[in-house]
């Protein structure tokens, strides 16, 4: 297939910029998703695809996901990411970094980036020497640093949400909570759940998490391991681990009544949330629930405050509410019902936007203002 086939096929792309610079091994794709709602923001993964097309391929996809995301969570962002061919273990290099900031500020500001998988903030350090259109950076530069703890807040805004919708109760003391994976958002989390009197179930691969939190929580926590997470009988699951976890076998052995946690792309395949719908489990989707962090990266854009920020992840829970009011108005999954909420906002401020262009929600100078740091 041919490059612009693939770019037509994965979706409506305003840009698609291939960055390349010998000197330094540059090879990189931006992709530019959709700006109605604001700048084009996402992360830069850096991974040793095997073809260019599987690059290409990546980076559609996800940058379609971010407008989806940044729409669904009520924000003025758009969707836009961008990849960078190499293994981030041997490749990465200053000169590679800064030549890549070069190229995200040649957009001016309608693509910014942040921290992805295989990549880190010293990365980000280099990209904000040659381009002020970078989130994420040490809170020593002005940035937010780690974003975990405003997406586990906003998990647990949406666990708050799916067990008033699904279980008819405000709060979560008492409730049998299983979390899988206790990394950056997990650990958060069944801290966040402790505090609530919840009773936690907790699985990792890596035992020596586990018994921190036991420690700190003895009666509250449970230690399940890790293969028997998703078949523990309990309220609701909260996958925090890797992606595809609701799949054709674990959905036979799923003892739970609400899914809601902040792995990214739960579910295998699409087909899978009207799975869970015919189970009768609430199905929290994922790009609701764990849009916490993307929150606390646009409130850099307004000038960081990280007590502003938390009191935004709030918002999770009301944007939860919408997805579960509309999959039963429309009895659709609620994967669907999501997609609808994002679509319906673009439409809506895409709309307003043609007739009010001098109230454009991108507004860059502005943006420039506050990214003068
Ligand atoms: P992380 O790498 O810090 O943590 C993942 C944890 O899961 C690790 O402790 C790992 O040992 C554990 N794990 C892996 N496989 C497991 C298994 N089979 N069973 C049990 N535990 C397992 O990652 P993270 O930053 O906490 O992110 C977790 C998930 O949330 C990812 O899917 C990520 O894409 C998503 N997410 C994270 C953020 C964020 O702010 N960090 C934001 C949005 C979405």
């Amino acid at each position: 297939m041919g490059t612009f086939e693939v770019i037509e096929k994965y979706g409506d792309h305003e840009q698609v910029v291939f960055c390349h610079d010998k000197s330094v091994g540059l090879k990189a794709i931006i992709a530019i998703h959709d700006t109605t709602l604001g700048p084009a923001l996402g992360g830069t993964r850096m991974w040793p695809y095997k073809t260019e097309d599987e690059a290409l391929i990546d980076v559609l996809r996800l940058s379609k996901g971010m407008t989806y995301k940044a729409s669904a969570a009520g924000l003025n962002l758009g969707g836009g990411k961008a990849v960078i061919i190499g293994d981030p273990k041997k490749d990465k290099t200053e000169g590679l970094f800064r030549a890549f900031g070069q190229f995200v500020n040649s957009l001016n500001g309608r693509y910014i980036t942040a921290e992805d998988v295989g990549t880190s903030v010293v990365d980000m350090e280099y990209i904000f020497m040659e381009s002020p259109w970078v989130t994420g950076i040490p809170k020593s530069f002005g940035g937010s640093g780690d974003p975990s703890p405003f997406t586990a807040h906003g998990v647990l805004m949406g666990i708050k949400a799916a067990a008033e919708f699904a279980l008819n109760t405000k709060s979560l003391k008492g409730l049998n909570v299983a979390v899988q994976g206790l990394g950056h958002v997990g650990y958060y989390l069944v801290e966040y759940l402790a505090a609530e009197g919840a009773h936690i179930f907790i699985a990792d691969i890596d035992q020596e998490k586990a018994t921190t939190l036991k420690e700190k929580h003895t009666s509250q926590v449970t230690i399940v391991s890790p293969d028997k997470i998703l078949s523990t009988p309990c309220d609701i699951l909260a996958p925090c681990a890797m992606g595809a976890i609701i799949n054709d076998k674990t959905l036979a052995e799923l003892k739970t009544k609400v899914i809601a946690g902040g792995a990214n792309n739960q579910l295998a395949e699409p087909r899978h949330g009207q799975n869970l719908k015919e189970l009768g489990i609430l199905y929290t989707p994922d790009y609701v629930i764990n849009a916490g962090g993307l929150m606390n990266v646009f409130s850099e854009l307004e000038g960081y405050h990280a007590d502003r920020a938390m009191e935004k992840t709030k918002r999770v829970y009301e944007n939860c509410m919408k997805v579960f009011e509309i999959a039963k108005k429309e009895n659709c999954p609620t994967q669907s019902a999501a997609d609808k909420l994002a679509e319906d906002r673009l439409k809506t401020m895409g709309q307003l936007r043609k007739r009010h262009p001098g109230k454009d929600a991108r507004s860059f100078s502005t943006l420039k203002e506050v990214f003068n740091r």
